[in-house]
């Protein structure tokens, strides 16, 4: 039997880490085994669609590299195709759902007599699960707004396997009878979902383990059609370190805000798919082809997993740094280019970031790329190459008021600025590495220095405004011939008397 699975998330809001982490698995999994995923929009609760939300849902998904065969399907398209319509009509027929006309607020005044009473809230039979069909008839024929209601039997154990907690029977009495259709005539995910993973061929469901408590009634759904349940696999929750579940207070929870922040898609996928799942190794830094060949339901943890902020920089740092720096440039220039004008890194209080971003997108492809080699093993999130690559970038980088106080008023800085300015300016050529250092030694050596420190110290205040950064040898070939003359004129201009 091939593996057939679905991300089915309803387009109520935008996709978050949770969702993610299922997308991921979903097609973690599909791969391992070379089946099939399916998107499926659960998009039948009509109050909590969110506009735009189906586009941000895939590109969500693009982010993080999870792929899908087939979809998106639509349950409310299929909805109005008729698709439900024999299921509903079977059910109905074998008593295994009956309709219910209790208004909201009849609704609403049972479930405070329950909680009055301290028992179990929810639609427990009610006025009409045993009502006769001339009673159906007659409130039907009145156009009341009914509802169709599964018929949970009672005094049964309801028993069904999770793949990752195992054997769970449940006391049918504790269950109350869900709505499978709605007043305004569409199904409810209980019903919808469940029709779909049939009907798709479905083998294995996913799903966030808030569904757990509903899965008895699904079995009973799925016995009462007479079909075979897919195997059920409930992800345990994610937690903040603090310990409480995952919210917009633990920081960025939305999927796109990652990427805005400047996380690659492939070290979010790679880090959000470790929480609650692992190889069964120490490997942590593993590509989607990695982890898809080490994908084992078993590995799955049935514990909370916990979302740590500083494991997920630690591994873009990774990703960073390893990538091929042609790959890393485009991905920079992409990822300027996108939010050169949005107020995302603003509203963090990441001004400088934000302000460099216009420079990145315009720079042409080699300088772009000299100056992220440069800087690749010292950043981390694509944001912060916005501020590291500024010094290499402008005409004239702002000069750090204490590092030129540190090394300015040396007294052979102004010798070595004027004797530096001398040889480059005289190369017929932007000068290599090995130039720059044997220069620098030489240097050393005719204004008698015990080190190379104050040579090298001055010259990167004058070359960059700062006595942080990459290797000095490094930075004077990237800067050339040109742009060296003209930052040790404008350091020389500005030395003390
Ligand atoms: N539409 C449901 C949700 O977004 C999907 C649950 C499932 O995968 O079955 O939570």
């Amino acid at each position: 039997m091939s593996v057939r699975v679905r991300y089915a998330p309803s387009p109520t809001g935008s996709p978050h880490v949770g969702n993610i982490r299922t997308a991921l698995y979903n097609s973690l999994f599909a791969r391992r085994h070379r089946g099939t995923v399916l998107l499926r929009i659960e998009d039948t609760d009509r109050a909590r669609a969110v506009p735009g939300c189906e586009e941000e849902i895939i590109e969500s998904l693009a982010y993080v590299g999870v792929e899908w065969q087939e979809g998106p399907f639509r349950q409310s398209e299929r909805s109005a195709q008729g698709v439900y319509q024999p299921y509903i009509d079977s059910l109905v027929e074998s008593g295994s759902a009956y309709f219910a006309f209790e208004t909201p607020e009849e609704l609403a005044a049972m479930r405070e007599e329950q909680s009055r009473l301290k028992l179990a809230t929810g639609y427990f039979g009610g006025a009409w699960r045993d009502a006769g069909p001339g009673d159906v008839e007659r409130a039907r024929a009145e156009g009341q707004p009914g509802v169709l209601r599964l018929r949970i039997p009672r005094d049964e154990t309801i028993a069904f396997q999770d793949a990752v907690r195992g054997d769970i029977e449940v006391d049918s009495n504790v269950l109350d009878d869900p709505v499978l259709i709605k007043a305004d005539g569409m199904p409810t995910y209980h019903f919808a979902a469940m029709v779909d993973d049939h009907l798709m061929g479905i083998t294995h469901v996913f799903r966030g383990e808030e569904w757990i408590a509903s899965a008895p009634k699904h079995i009973v759904l799925f016995r009462a059609l007479g079909w075979e349940p897919p195997v059920l696999v409930h992800l345990p929750v994610i937690k903040g370190k603090d310990g409480s579940k995952l919210s917009k207070r633990h920081g960025d929870t939305a999927c796109l805000d990652f990427r805005r922040a400047g996380f690659l898609g492939e070290a979010l996928a790679n880090f959000i798919a470790l929480i609650g799942w692992s190889p069964g190794d120490d490997r942590e830094v593993m590509s989607l082809d990695e982890m898809s060949e080490a994908f084992e339901i078993r590995g799955i943890q049935p514990s909370s997993g916990v979302f740590d902020p500083e494991k997920l920089d630690w591994m873009q740092g990774e990703y960073v740094r390893s990538l091929p720096t042609g790959a890393l440039t485009r991905k920079v220039r992409e990822y300027a280019s996108e939010l050169e004008n949005s107020d995302f890194l603003r509203a963090k209080g990441e001004e400088a970031a934000a302000e460099g971003l216009a420079l990145l997108a315009a720079q042409d492809e080699a300088r772009l790329m000299g100056a992220i080699g440069l800087l690749q093993q010292r950043c981390t999130r694509l944001s912060d190459f916005s501020v590291a690559c500024k010094p290499f970038l402008v005409d004239q980088p702002a000069m750090d008021p204490s590092a030129t106080a540190k090394w300015f008023g040396e007294p052979h800085v102004r010798e070595l600025f004027r004797a530096l300015r001398e040889k480059v300016a005289a190369l017929p050529d932007d000068p290599d590495e090995a130039w720059c250092e044997a220069t620098a030694r030489a240097l050393q050596a005719t204004l008698g220095l015990d080190k190379l420190g104050p040579v090298v110290h001055p010259i990167r205040v004058a070359l960059t405004g700062t006595t942080i950064g990459p290797g000095l040898f490094e930075l004077m070939a990237f800067l050339g011939r040109d742009r060296m003359v003209v930052r040790l004129d404008s350091a020389l201009g500005s030395l003390p008397a």
